[in-house]
């Protein structure tokens, strides 16, 4: 029986991998947690009964508390509580679906407990994928993908061979075509109408900026040590090629399926086995076609700015994550415009001072002095 903890689970993902695991009946759910859904939570507790369960958020978590008085189930609140639920009891891996770089200190404290990471939470690599990778490396914890991306990366290089070229596709997001002038006047409601995708708000944002794909270009570098020059992005409307790995002999292997996150959280939770899932089969008759495009990268700037920050490295990457999460917060909330997103980034971007090697407090104290001043 395999044993684990699914953080942010309350959340597109997080409910999505309690599917999963529902549907495979051999896994025992050791941990869960939300920020403050505790309404949800207490649901799952009762069906999943876990061992612990964390709200980041101290009121919610006292309400849980009361909530869920008469379970076995182990209540803990704020940011330690997270790190708490990360490492509890004897899970062999934990999947971390919160969003943002929230995820980063539960990560750490996972990887130094020696659970494997089920990774959905991209903006930890992004913001200290270097320290990341390494402490996994001396742990000897394996890092599996659950980005759509990078578990298709994952499936193309699990029969060995040095990766030449990584393509990762992008479906392009909900503004897709839309011209400067257009994307001036876009609404939250716009944005959030995802073609292919049934995902968070945060990363449905990130998408329709293109800096979810710029985000993953730097996910994919640190996961699979691929220098930056070696990824190229590709945008395929179809979501039905998840990603491609060119090899030295020019041989791409590709990884396809229909756009259903369950898949590769079913893998992620099933590696190394193959295991029939509840996802629909793919059927090639009825795709009309197949199509792959060069990115508009004079209209969606995110993108090629998300790539820079991460080829220029240190603490560039860091500040681009940060100050992305502050301004798609503000663009939900109505604060700002569609375009201002990108002009807050780049203000930050340009007003930061490189830090070459930041250590983890240095990270986590520029992630949240942006945050409080970009608020
Ligand atoms: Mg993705």
């Amino acid at each position: 029986m395999k044993k684990l903890t699914i953080l942010g689970s309350t959340g597109s993902v997080g409910t999505q991998a309690l599917d999963v695991v529902s549907h495979l009946g051999n896994v025992r759910v050791i941990g869960l947690s939300t920020n403050s859904n505790i309404r949800l939570l207490e649901q799952q507790i009762r069906r999943f009964r876990p061992q612990i369960a964390a709200a980041s958020d101290e009121k919610a978590a006292a309400a849980l508390k009361v909530a869920v008085a008469d379970t076995n189930t182990k209540i803990v609140s704020g940011e330690g509580g997270l790190c708490e639920a990360a490492s509890f009891g004897d899970a062999g891996a934990v999947l971390t679906s919160v969003v943002g770089s929230v995820g980063l200190l539960p990560t750490c404290a996972a990887i130094e407990a020696g659970r494997d990471i089920l990774l959905a939470n991209k903006e930890t690599l992004v913001t200290a994928g270097s320290l990341v990778i390494r402490l996994a490396r001396e742990k000897n914890v394996k890092i599996i993908p659950i980005d759509s991306e990078h578990s298709a990366i994952f499936q193309c290089v699990q029969g060995g061979g040095d990766i030449r070229r990584v393509i990762l596709t992008a479906s392009g997001g909900a503004l897709f075509g839309k011209t400067r002038a257009e994307l001036d006047g876009v609404t939250v409601e716009k944005a959030l109408a995802h073609p292919n995708w049934r995902m968070g708000q945060k990363i449905t944002i990130d998408s329709a900026t293109l800096m979810n794909k710029g985000l993953e270009v730097i996910e994919a570098h640190h996961l699979f040590g691929v220098p930056y020059d070696d990824i190229e992005v590709v945008v395929h409307r179809e979501s039905i090629v998840h990603s491609m790995v060119e090899f030295a002999d020019n041989s791409v292997l590709a990884q396809m399926g229909v756009p259903d996150m369950k898949l590769p959280i079913h893998y992620a939770v099933c590696y190394p086995e193959r295991i029939p899932s509840a996802t629909p089969r793919l059927e090639f008759s009825a795709l009309s076609r197949l199509t792959f495009a060069k990115p508009d990268t004079d209209t969606f700037r995110l993108m090629p700015m998300a790539i820079e920050a991460g080829k220029s490295g240190g603490s560039m990457p860091t500040v681009l994550n940060a100050a992305n999460e502050a301004a798609v917060a503000k663009f939900l909330s109505g604060k700002i415009t569609f375009l201002q997103i990108e002009g807050m980034i780049e203000n930050a971007l340009a007003h930061h001072k490189k830090i070459e090697n930041p250590s983890l407090e240095e990270i986590i104290a520029l992630d949240r002095g942006i945050k409080e001043a970009l608020a």
